[in-house]
């Protein structure tokens, strides 16, 4: 299977690598540069001693009586290279391509005086010998070492030194360039305009400083065109509530017809918009009631009792009593629109308590449930499944819309979902709360 290269998804990782990359090449090549310039000085420094010691000990040799050249060999033996008066080692001839360069410094300074030959050693240290006779015809080795030029103990460690630095300098870099990026990220992630504006702090480089200047500003901005359109939405709702209440009482005094009545109840139908409208702008601003601590369960009592009143299906399933801190009215106003909504779409609901980790609401029917696809679309405002656009179960679509508000308000969160066997259950998270 073949496997492309993938460029990293982070643009962290992106970054470490092109200057990770980039500084270690760049770190490698003078490193090397640096090498290959001492190696080449050093060469020539040595292959020039070489040369010299070379020819005056052959010189030497040559004039000394057969007798006491054994005794100068030792005299004369250097680390790399040293004399034998003997034909030396067997080996094989060497190829003149691939002479080593101290062969040519022999030859330049051996060969206008003597016959030379080379021969290759297979050794388990491969090494060559250079021969030739002496003027008197006794023979000469010459038997060579070349040495690998040691490498200083302390250059790996330099080396892992300067790695270790230019990773951390990489890392500190892209921490640098990265962290604005991330924080404004989160900031954008999280932006609420109604409970808790997030101001950037506007210190830092001058692109950062600049970038959170810019999100302060348009959060402000934003804040204040929606809480415009609220405000209009609030007062168009308000002040037509006045026409209204007087086109009733007109309506009121016309004699009996069909059409009356159905003036009424489209003036019924406006005025139930109206109402939603201005509880709807409401509950988008920060709310001016208090938090009290609230026994839950004669608060559910008296709220299902209202309902049994006016004689609707509405049973109540809450286990021990909670204790709650949270805002009554608020909450009243969640669980009512989720119960007229059972009660409009399936005639009856049911209310139960969950108190495991925290508390949570439950309003559960056995209606037609919605689609799974417009379950997130019914939560927008005047949002509307067709098949409940009817006379019978007329509504503005604010009541869903507005208990999301409100359950947030209250720091909890309201999910949908349908029920096994049919029905529809709308779920308030309210979190942990200090039950005594
Ligand atoms: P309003 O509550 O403003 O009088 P509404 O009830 O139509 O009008 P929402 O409460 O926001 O508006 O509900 C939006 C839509 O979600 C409803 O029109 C309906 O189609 C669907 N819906 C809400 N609750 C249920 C339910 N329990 N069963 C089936 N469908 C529901
Ligand atoms: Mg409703």
């Amino acid at each position: 299977m073949k496997h492309r290269l993938r460029w990293p998804r982070t643009l962290a990782s992106r970054l470490s690598l092109i200057f990770l990359t980039s500084l270690v090449l760049a770190q490698g090549l003078a490193v090397a540069l640096q090498a290959y310039e001492r190696y080449s000085s050093a060469k020539t420094l040595m292959l020039g001693n070489f040369e010299r010691d070379v020819a005056t000990s052959v010189a030497i040799l040559d004039r000394l009586p057969a007798a006491e050249r054994p005794a100068w060999l030792k005299r004369l033996e250097r680390p790399n290279y040293r004399y034998q008066l003997d034909e030396g080692a067997p080996g094989q001839a060497m190829d003149s391509g691939s002479e080593p360069t101290s062969v040519q410094s022999m030859r330049m300074t051996l060969a206008p005086d003597y016959a030379l030959s080379f021969r290759d050693i297979p050794d388990s240290r491969p090494h060559y010998q250079a021969h030739l006779r002496l003027k008197d015809g006794q023979p000469l080795t010459i038997d060579v070492r070349p040495s690998v030029s040691p490498v200083s103990p302390w250059l790996p460690v330099t080396l892992a030194g300067q790695l270790a630095l230019l990773l951390a300098a990489t890392w500190l870099a892209v921490r640098t360039a990265i962290r604005p990026l991330t924080r404004l990220a989160k900031a954008v992630d999280n932006l609420d305009l109604k409970q808790h504006p997030v101001h950037l702090d506007e210190q830092g480089p001058t692109e950062v400083a600049y970038a959170a200047i810019a999100f302060n500003s348009m959060q402000g901005r934003i804040a204040a065109y929606v809480k415009e359109r609220v405000q209009l939405l609030a007062a168009i709702s308000h002040d037509l509530q006045t026409p209204i209440t007087r086109m009733k009482l007109r309506v009121e005094f016309m004699d009996d017809s069909p059409d009356k009545d159905k003036l009424w109840s489209d003036l019924g139908e406006i005025q139930h918009l109206v109402k939603e409208g201005v509880a709807y702008a409401r509950s988008t601003e920060p709310s001016s009631e208090a938090s009290c601590r609230l026994q839950l369960t004669p608060f559910l009592e008296s709220l299902v009792g209202d309902y049994h009143d006016t004689g609707k299906d509405v049973q109540l399933a809450a286990a021990g009593n909670l204790v709650l801190d949270t805002r009554p009215q608020a909450l009243r106003r969640l669980l009512t629109n989720l119960i007229d909504n059972a009660l409009k779409f399936a005639g009856a609901a049911q209310v139960q308590v969950l108190t495991e980790g925290g508390c949570t609401l439950r309003v559960l029917d056995r209606g037609p449930g919605i689609p799974e696809e417009a379950l997130a679309q019914v939560l927008q405002p005047f949002y509307r499944l067709e098949s409940s656009r009817n006379r019978d179960t007329g509504g503005t679509g604010l009541g869903l819309a507005i208990a999301v508000q409100l359950a947030e308000s209250l720091g909890g969160t309201l999910r949908l979902y349908n029920r096994e066997g049919g029905g529809l259950c709308a779920e308030v998270s309210l979190g942990p709360n200090p039950a005594p």
